[in-house]
């Protein structure tokens, strides 16, 4: 046999012993009620926030995600999660107001890199366009936080005993957690509580919908208003748009 042969078959051979040996290791993904999506098929989600409504001094998006979605806040920064976060920028225009209070959470990234750093598909896109950990899966080895452009992740160090939203999952310990845009929420046709808790307090910056319907509420806006992802020359295209930024 020629050497380039004996490579060859070897090759195919050893790529096939490793898959054998690596999927018993894998557990099959666990069908919790964050993971799959359910009934948005065709759907591709995305938000967009509209800057000139969102006011520096208001958390009501930031309280209802952390309610909803179990988040504990320990009161240390090195062990709090932040879903979603504000963080304030100066302007250099003069013409511009000076301060905008920028809402940041996962952009949910057409190409998101923490899918392809992850070591065992714990991070996936799913096909309505969300990216998701499945916390059943996940070996909390946090490459996809390294590789998250936006830091959009936070890992789960400590223990949350706290879980007063029965209708979502407990937060896991030992994984990272980041925005899924209430993904338990949209499978029974609800909207994301930071986008509910908006309209109920009528600011409307967050605007939701379906990317794929040009007559979703998320589409006319993009169609009629100039919006941007942050740091496009990434390459990710992000799927949270802003207006203002
Ligand atoms: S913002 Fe970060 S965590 Fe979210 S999809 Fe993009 S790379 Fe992944
Ligand atoms: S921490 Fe979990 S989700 Fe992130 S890369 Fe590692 S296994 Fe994947």
């Amino acid at each position: 046999m020629e050497r380039r042969e004996f490579l060859k078959k070897s090759g195919v051979l050893l790529a096939g012993t490793a898959c054998a040996c690596a999927l018993p290791l894998l557990p099959a993904a666990a069908k919790s009620i964050n993971v799959d999506s359910e009934n948005t098929a065709g759907k591709k989600w995305g938000m967009v926030i509209d800057l000139n409504k969102c006011a520096k001094d208001c958390n009501a998006c930031l309280d209802a995600c952390r309610k909803e979605n179990n988040v504990a806040m320990h009161g240390d920064k090195r062990w709090d999660i932040h879903l979603i976060r504000k963080v304030t920028l100066k302007r250099k225009h003069p013409a511009e107001s000076p301060e905008i209070s920028v809402p940041l959470l996962c952009n949910h990234c057409e190409r998101p890199p923490c899918a392809q750093a992850c070591p065992v598909k714990a991070t996936y896109k799913r096909e309505d366009g969300i990216v998701i950990v499945d916390h059943h899966r996940c070996i909390g080895c946090r490459y996809c936080m390294i590789s998250c452009p936006y830091n959009a992740r936070f890992f789960n160090y400590r223990e949350n005993h706290e879980w007063p939203n029965k209708d979502n999952t407990r937060s896991s310990h030992g994984v990272p957690e980041s925005c899924n845009f209430c993904a338990h929420r949209l499978d029974k046709g609800k909207k994301p509580a930071c986008v509910e808790a908006c309209e109920e307090i009528n600011a409307k910056a967050l605007i939701f919908g379906d990317l794929n319907d040009p007559g979703s509420d998320v589409s006319k806006v993009i169609a009629g208003n100039h919006v941007r992802g942050i740091r496009e020359d990434f390459g990710t295209k992000p799927k949270v748009l802003y207006i203002g930024l």
